[in-house]
């Protein structure tokens, strides 16, 4: 999952841009980019991040650049930024999300007989290219960035630095968050607050769904408002979001406080400790902790010196070693014990099932699991969640085709916790897992938990619905 920053400033921004697009969750991304307009054009550096940390790969890059505006990227796969020349100019420009249709847009594009992409990796196109192509038709930035919102299915959300300025547009139905931080003599905008402390900025507003504004030195115009419907990912809180940053005015770590608490209220399971799968399962572990008054440990803690956060070997067999040997089993505070650990999710559960055997060959006596969200079951259609290519590779989805004895949309019961199916899902899984007890969060539990109202909410891989 990707991430961008963008800054305008009235003196060199070089080094709030460097550290600002470093200060991202790095899930899964495998390349980062910088772009710096120095008054005269832009200047880009491209990297590829998958096996090594962004700062380290552009610590010498950033000596060579100069300029008051920029913007940065981590990108999942794809090389960013770009920078287009057209008859708007020429800008740089980076996106997040997934071009659902890209497809259908590319056909249209070659339809027209003047379009070509130079980007390509294979026979892949780049989507930040795609998007610039239909950005290009409009008479302007702003109409063009709308060009492409509107023409964009999946998700969409973008920064352009032109020589006017860096415009910052957030995804139609704001799936991905966008947010806006000034400080004395410099305005910023970025997927991740917790950018922003420690450069200094403060941050003023988030952009609505489909908004798109214009940063200068002096000040942030608006030149497209905000559309009514937002479909924000809530995935953003339970899992992907940096715990420090803050989506739609509500804070990623109090969120997952408020998850746990909320499993610990519908759990009367005794049990003698309670932990987080690092690190992601950690906040919602303290906020079960908290409310069930029972101590928190750490039965595993993760071995940070020298894995690099964002090493991501190519194979599935390598990622689950590598998986293992970054947590370290404490046997001192395993032995024995009726131990409740608290995850984000269950996506396909294979690394989790290794972590419940190794519990249990230390001595553990019970091992509970409590994700925080409900079971996943539909695949991510709006952002690159997972590599993964099929539903079945869910754990849910594929218990479901078990229990079904067939592939196919899976019936609605299996989304109700309340229903024979789910309770005959949920116990397949446990099964599978070799845990003692499962139970997962309820859904209107999360939404309560993240605190907005459903409808602003995209639940789509739990229930399904769009
Ligand atoms: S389907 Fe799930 S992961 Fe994808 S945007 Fe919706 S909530 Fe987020």
């Amino acid at each position: 999952m990707g991430g961008y920053f963008g800054v305008v400033s009235k003196d060199d921004c070089v080094n709030d841009l460097f550290y600002g697009t470093d200060y991202h969750s790095h899930l899964g991304t495998r390349r980062g980019g910088l772009a710096v307009h120095d008054g005269a054009g832009c200047t880009r550096f491209i990297h590829d991040i998958s096996n090594a940390q962004f700062r380290s790969k552009f610590e010498q890059d950033v000596l060579k650049l100069k300029g008051r505006m920029g913007i940065g990227v981590i990108s999942d796969t794809e090389d960013q930024p770009l920078i287009i020349g057209s008859h708007l100019g020429n800008y740089a420009i980076v996106t997040v999300g997934r071009i659902a249709n890209a497809a259908e847009l590319v056909r249209k594009a070659y339809s027209l007989r003047s379009a070509h992409f130079s980007e390509m990796s294979g026979t892949e196109i780049n989507p930040t290219e795609l998007a610039a192509l239909y950005i290009n038709q409009g008479a302007t930035f702003a109409e063009g960035i709308e060009i492409a919102q509107n023409a964009i299915a999946g998700s969409c959300s973008m920064l352009l630095l032109t020589d006017k300025g860096v415009y910052a547009a957030r995804d139609k139905l704001g799936r991905t968050p966008l947010v806006l931080g000034r400080k004395p003599g410099a305005y910023a905008a970025t997927m991740e607050s917790c950018a922003f402390p420690n450069l200094g900025y403060e941050p003023f507003r988030d952009l609505g769904p489909g908004e798109i504004v214009r940063l200068t030195p002096e000040g942030v115009e608006t030149v497209a408002l905000p559309r009514s419907r937002c479909q924000m990912c809530a995935f953003f809180w339970v899992y992907y979001g940096y715990p420090a940053s803050t989506y739609d005015g509500v804070n990623a770590e109090e969120a997952r406080y408020r998850c746990g608490a909320a499993l610990a209220r519908r759990d009367p399971t005794p049990v003698d400790v309670v932990a987080g799968i690092p690190d992601s399962g950690t906040g919602h572990a303290m906020g079960y902790a908290l409310e069930k008054r029972v101590p928190f440990r750490r039965p595993f803690v993760k071995y940070t010196p020298t894995w690099s956060r964002s090493f991501m070997p190519q194979d599935q067999p390598t990622r689950e070693l590598v998986a293992r040997m970054k947590i370290i089993p404490i046997k001192e505070l395993i032995q024995g014990q009726r131990l409740l650990f608290c995850e984000d999710s269950i996506v396909r559960g294979t690394q989790l099932r290794d972590t419940v055997r190794r519990l249990f060959d230390y001595g553990a006596r019970e091992v509970h699991m409590r994700p925080a969200c409900p079971p996943l079951i539909f695949g991510c259609k709006f952002l690159n969640f997972s590599r993964s290519k099929s539903e079945l590779d869910l754990a849910g989805r594929r218990a479901i085709k078990e229990l079904e004895g067939q592939e196919g949309p899976p019936p609605p019961e299996y989304s109700q916790p309340d229903s024979p199916k789910y309770r005959e899902m949920v116990e397949r899984i446990r099964h599978r897992l070799g845990l003692t007890t499962l139970q997962y969060q309820q859904l209107d539990d999360l939404v309560n938990a993240i605190g907005l109202p459903r409808e602003r909410l995209c639940t789509y891989c739990w229930d399904g619905r769009e």
